[in-house]
């Protein structure tokens, strides 16, 4: 089995690895490492989840102390971007962990919080910059970060920088940065746009793909209860009462609606906080430490809030509603099973959501077991889900034409379905191939057949 000494990285990195106890390099790590320590660039298809950060950031950091270079104001030597704050913030926290031994300094760089400690840092030196693509070209435009002697430069999920509309500060970006560099580019997936953009920045690249995203699923246990839109919060309140349940994520698909959940466990004394776009980053961030730290139960998350959240223990993951896009499905169960732990995901499925479970089952290859739920909501609950369709209603009715279509996906949802979303069997290596043998899952049939009605009442 290999080791990290076995991948020859230096002693004061096998030290921190020791004290994070890691012992063996996940399968990314074990294949990336080799190649990067030669400095080769490298194009990874994994998602978060699978170790890709330490596969990027511990050759990185090796190299850097290997061959040293003094740090000046403004200079940078590595620069990573991310899509998200909360990623950003967790690339960091792993190039320091990682880079304990070590003299090298790694700040983190994102909108939403205030610019005066950011510049001040960089004024003073830094070594490793993580950002997101904003508040990089901001600060860079200024004149407050320093190029010139960039070595290292990593596109962290290229394809949800994609989604979130990042393309075009990511082109600015590269137009910045020295020609002369060791690139790193990871994604999930592989749009055209990304392939072309792959193509531009990286140079006679390794690649590297683990895990397909079908059989990262696998180690979670996956579960659908059909249940009535206006009955889901009653039905969320019945299953937090399952002790085993001790930190969930649940997913919404919008904000509006995350809010609703976490005020509704909060009402029935189940800690909860909800963490989406709206919310400053300060509330986002304090969120994110009490879940963490245990003080809040429930997290209820938007997908693109939840995008790269790192939490350790997440025992079930649950979701409200189901995703649009499939591909956000893997993402979401993806927060639970993190490294070598297993987990439980319960998705509630309403009747309008059956093409979405569909969609769901032909991306991950397999049918899920199903059951019904009985759990009734109150009478203000089917209330509220009424004023709801309304106002979805209404957001959809303008939508007419060239547009309509993407409208109709938009809800209040915090970011537009992505326009020319990939066909999952295209070009991404953890597509399927096309067509599903056992495709629909019908209540009547999977786990839940021979206990239909029955109340999913200390469901794991
Ligand atoms: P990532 O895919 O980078 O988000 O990492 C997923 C999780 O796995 C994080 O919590 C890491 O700290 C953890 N991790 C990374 N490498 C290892 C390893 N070799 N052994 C055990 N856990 C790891």
């Amino acid at each position: 089995m290999t080791t990290f000494t076995a991948l020859a990285l230096i002693e004061p990195l096998i030290r921190a690895l020791n004290k994070e106890g890691y012992t063996i390099p996940t399968p990314i790590q074990q294949q990336a490492i080799p190649h990067l320590l030669e400095g080769r660039d490298l194009l990874g298809f994994a998602q978060t989840g699978t170790g890709k950060t330490a596969a990027f950031s511990l050759p990185i950091l090796q190299r850097m102390a290997t061959f040293p270079k003094k740090r000046k104001a403004k200079e940078i030597r590595a620069l990573i971007l991310a899509p998200t704050r909360e990623l950003a913030a967790q690339i960091a926290d792993s190039f320091n962990n990682y880079g304990t031994f070590l003299d090298l300094k790694t700040i983190a760089i994102f909108g939403g919080v205030g610019r005066g400690r950011q510049i001040s840092d960089l004024e003073k030196g830094v070594d490793i910059l993580v950002a997101t693509p904003g508040r990089f070209l901001d600060l860079a435009n200024e004149g407050h970060i320093v190029l010139t002697n960039l070595d290292f430069f990593v596109l962290d999920e290229a394809d949800q920088m994609f989604d979130m509309g990042f393309i075009h500060d990511l082109r600015k970006i590269i137009k910045m940065i020295p020609a002369k560099r060791q690139t790193l580019l990871f994604s999930a997936t592989m749009p055209t746009d990304i392939a072309n953009l792959a193509n531009t920045v990286l140079s006679n690249p390794v690649t590297v793909e683990v895990t397909p995203v079908a059989t990262t699923a696998e180690k979670i246990d996956q579960r659908v209860i059909f249940v009535e839109q206006a009955n889901k919060n009653a039905l969320l309140v019945q299953i937090m009462k399952d002790p085993t349940i001790t930190r969930a994520l649940v997913f919404s698909r919008t904000k509006h609606g995350a809010n609703k959940i976490s005020q509704r466990l909060s009402g029935n004394n189940i800690p909860a906080e909800a963490i989406h776009g709206n919310k400053s980053q300060n509330a986002r961030q304090k969120a994110l430490d009490d879940f963490k730290a245990g003080t809040i139960r429930v997290l209820v998350a938007t997908d693109i809030a939840a995008r790269g959240i790192d939490v350790d223990a997440v025992s079930h993951v649950i979701n409200f509603d189901l995703p649009n896009v499939p591909e956000s499905y893997i993402h979401r169960i993806g927060r639970t099973a993190r490294a070598d732990t297993t987990g439980t995901s319960i998705s509630f499925c309403s009747t309008d959501e059956k093409p979405f479970l569909r969609d769901i089952e032909k991306l991950i290859r397999k049918s899920l077991p199903t059951e019904i739920s009985t759990t009734v909501g109150t009478e203000s609950d089917r209330l509220t889900a009424i004023d709801d369709a309304k106002r979805e209603l209404s957001r959809k009715t303008p939508a007419r034409g060239k547009f309509g279509d993407q409208k109709r996906h938009l809800g209040n949802s915090e970011k537009p379905r992505r326009p020319n979303a990939m066909p999952s069997n295209k070009l991404s290596p953890n597509a399927p191939s096309q067509g599903r043998p056992n495709s629909r899952p019908h209540p009547s049939k999977g786990a839940g057949a021979s206990r239909p009605h029955q109340r999913p009442q200390g469901s794991r």
